[in-house]
């Protein structure tokens, strides 16, 4: 097998580099969230750590990875004997750090083990085959598009990365066995954000991007060719780095338990949290555990404001978004007026002043010493990370992110007056619209739909490879009529494969809401837009919060534009509707087309997920093809016609369009009646 790509030899990602030290160092600091753009080498970066992890030694067969120094006491291959520290060569084998990956679509079973009940109930037997998490423990669980995986795994894996446990729970059998594992996950926020709860869940987050410093690029790429062209000899010239950085890392672990984090610094840490708003205590927690092992990293046996500082950048950025739509990242500059305003008087430790590190310190390859590099200008707020210095406008763009994810996006709208965009109001809760039926769809909440979750509505012969789940009264019930036949003596059911019943569940499903906004001049008074506005914005809050895709055609002036394709990033969304320019003639046939053929290309990908059409328009066509054929194109979609229309005079026009397209009519006005939402304006 190929050695990985060694950890010194990645170029640039200083944040990424420490945030990941910093969990080797301590399992306490509670993972990485690495949100950025696909192509960044996030996952040759994991891998790379995980080469560097100390080897750990595992009781011989057994497939829980338990130490021989200390068996885990439940272990379902258990009871192990405890060995003495130091026997591991007798009682198992030293082996590297795991790292195992969870695919995006894997089961509950794979995620967590199963426990075949099959076998149990046929065969007497008590089978339990361990799943990812089992094979995860004591080394690392990576989670590729952690954003992607479904709400309840995301539960069940931050469940067990917080207690350190899985629990297997099937009807009335029970497993537990330990499960500690340094989590990374990674997500494209343009493919959808976590929900803030599960945000938290991780310790740390770190925002990725490829270098756009050409330089840079081509080391990225020239240390590629020369690894893909010579595995073995590329890791041998990085090998002495390579095992400065296990050592380093070995030896930050041992320091641990003998760093101090004074009094003064933890006040430090708490008011930090306080100045920027987090809610609960997990982030002081996790801000404190980073410093610690920050300090350790460093060589250092007591806490300093620079430590204090590296831990609160990486972990307080996904803690105080409050919203789907506020931009991530950490003001800076903030962190350093409540540094110094918390500043201790007195220095924590005389013989361990505060200051520049020693450059051999921050400044070898992978030292992932970023922070380091920082110390001298905690107080200036200058950008930790030089290998972050060429790209100039990151740090411009944090600081602006009070603006909210439009800002950027605004820009873009070259070529249309900036007076004709209006601004949106605050989204209020809208009613709950639905797609007729019961769907098969990913779950979510909104439609009806038949899946793996949700409540219990019957039982049937399983139709898979294998049951889905055994509904148990059903199976006894189907084996009850042949026991005598099959020769039961004695208490127990004789049960055969082909009595085995899967429940059948009902829950809810996500959808595709598609928006079609009319922008055209007819829509055009700015107050009517500033109501359209906020009202697809309120839609698009609610659809974010039943886990839909979203996506919105515009149509106005010739034609009509996919303004979003279907994504699950409210954010984007969000984004192009503020900037979204109104005027022109009004195109309504041509916004129909265009819907149905997104509809249709969407059937194609996620066959699976049911379309809602939200049509937002006055109805009145300007311009364009005939709205009859348009409409007819879209039959058997579940639509809603928001219908804009105002003044004393009306046409009724959008009410003839719902007609084509079987669709409920929801005036716009009444929508806004409802509750207001908490949100703030903006
Ligand atoms: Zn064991």
């Amino acid at each position: 097998m190929n050695p990985a790509y060694p950890f010194s030899a990645v170029v640039g990602l200083a944040d990424l580099k420490l945030a990941l030290v910093l969990n080797a160092v301590s399992s306490r600091v509670g993972g990485v969230l690495v949100r950025g753009e696909k192509g960044t080498a996030k996952s040759t970066i994991v891998r790379a750590l995980a080469a560097q992890l100390p080897r750990v030694a595992v009781v011989a067969g057994c497939r829980f990875h338990c130490d021989p120094g200390a068996p885990d006491p439940g272990c379902p291959d258990g009871p192990h004997e405890t060995t003495a520290a130091g026997g591991a060569d007798a009682a198992g084998a030293l082996r590297a750090a795991s790292l195992v990956e969870l695919p995006v679509g894997a089961s509950e079973d794979r995620l967590v083990g199963s426990l075949d009940l099959e076998r149990a109930l046929t065969e007497g037997v008590k089978a339990f085959e361990p799943g990812l998490l089992a094979a995860a423990h004591r080394g690392v669980l990576y989670v590729d598009e952690v954003n992607l995986l479904h709400d309840h795994l995301v539960d069940l894996l931050l469940d067990a990365a917080a207690l350190g446990v899985c629990y297997v729970e099937r009807e009335t059998v029970s497993v537990r066995h330990a499960a500690r594992f340094l989590l990374v996950g990674t997500m494209n926020p343009e493919e959808g954000e976590l929900r803030p709860q599960l945000l938290d869940r991780f310790g740390l987050t770190v925002e990725v991007r490829a270098t756009r410093e050409p330089d840079e690029r081509a080391e990225v790429v020239r240390r590629r060719f020369a690894f893909d062209a010579d595995p073995e000899g590329f890791a041998a010239r990085w090998a002495a780095e390579e095992s400065a950085l296990a050592a380093r890392i070995a030896r930050a672990r041992a320091a641990l338990g003998s760093v101090r984090l004074p009094d003064s610094r933890l006040r430090q840490i708490t008011a930090v949290c306080a100045g920027f708003e987090v809610d609960g205590l997990r982030a002081d927690l996790v801000t404190a555990h980073a410093a610690v092992a920050h300090a350790a990293w460093q060589g250092r046996d007591v806490v300093t404001r620079e430590d204090v500082r590296v831990a609160a950048r990486l972990a307080l950025p996904h803690r105080r978004r409050r919203d789907p739509f506020d931009a991530p990242g950490l003001d800076e500059r903030l962190l350093d007026e409540l540094l110094d305003q918390t500043e201790p008087a007195a220095p924590d430790d005389p013989d361990n002043p505060e200051g520049p590190e020693d450059p051999d310190d921050s400044g070898g390859p992978g030292s992932g010493g970023s922070g380091g590099s920082s110390g001298s200008g905690a107080g200036d707020g200058a950008p930790a990370a030089p290998e972050s210095a060429p790209e100039g406008g990151t740090e411009g763009a944090r600081d602006g992110a009070p603006d909210g994810a439009a800002g950027p996006s605004e820009g873009t709208v070259s070529g249309d007056r900036p007076q004709d965009v209006a601004a949106a109001g605050a989204p209020f809760r809208v009613p709950v619209l639905k797609v007729a039926g019961v769907g098969a769809g990913v779950a979510g909440r909104r439609s009806s739909g038949r899946g793996r979750h949700g409540r219990t509505i019957g039982a049937r012969v399983p139709t898979g490879a294998g049951p889905a789940g055994i509904d148990l009264p059903a199976t006894l019930l189907a084996a009850a009529p042949h026991q005598l036949r099959r020769g039961r003596r004695g208490p127990g059911l004789v049960l055969r494969r082909d009595d085995l019943r899967e429940p059948v569940r009902e829950g809810r499903e996500g959808n595709l809401v598609l928006f079609v906004v009319d922008a055209s001049g007819s829509m055009g008074a700015r107050r009517r837009m500033t109501a359209v506005k906020t009202a697809v914005l309120s839609l698009l809050l609610d659809a974010y919060q039943r886990r839909d895709k979203i996506g919105l055609v515009v149509f106005r002036g010739a034609g009509a534009t996919v303004a979003l394709p279907p994504t699950s990033s409210v954010e984007a969304g969000a984004a192009r509707l503020r900037a979204l320019p109104t005027g022109g003639r009004t195109p309504l046939a041509e916004g129909l087309a265009t819907a149905a053929e997104v509809l249709r290309v969407e059937r194609l990908r996620d066959p699976d997920r049911r379309p809602l059409l939200v049509v937002v328009t006055d109805g009145r066509a300007t311009s364009g093809g005939d709205v009859t054929r348009a409409a007819a194109a879209l039959a058997g979609v579940t639509s809603v016609v928001v219908d804009c229309e105002s003044g004393p005079v009306r046409l009724g026009m959008a009410q003839a369009l719902a007609l084509r397209l079987g669709a409920r009519v929801l005036p716009l006005e009444s929508l806004g009646d409802l509750v207001r939402d908490r949100r703030k304006a903006g």
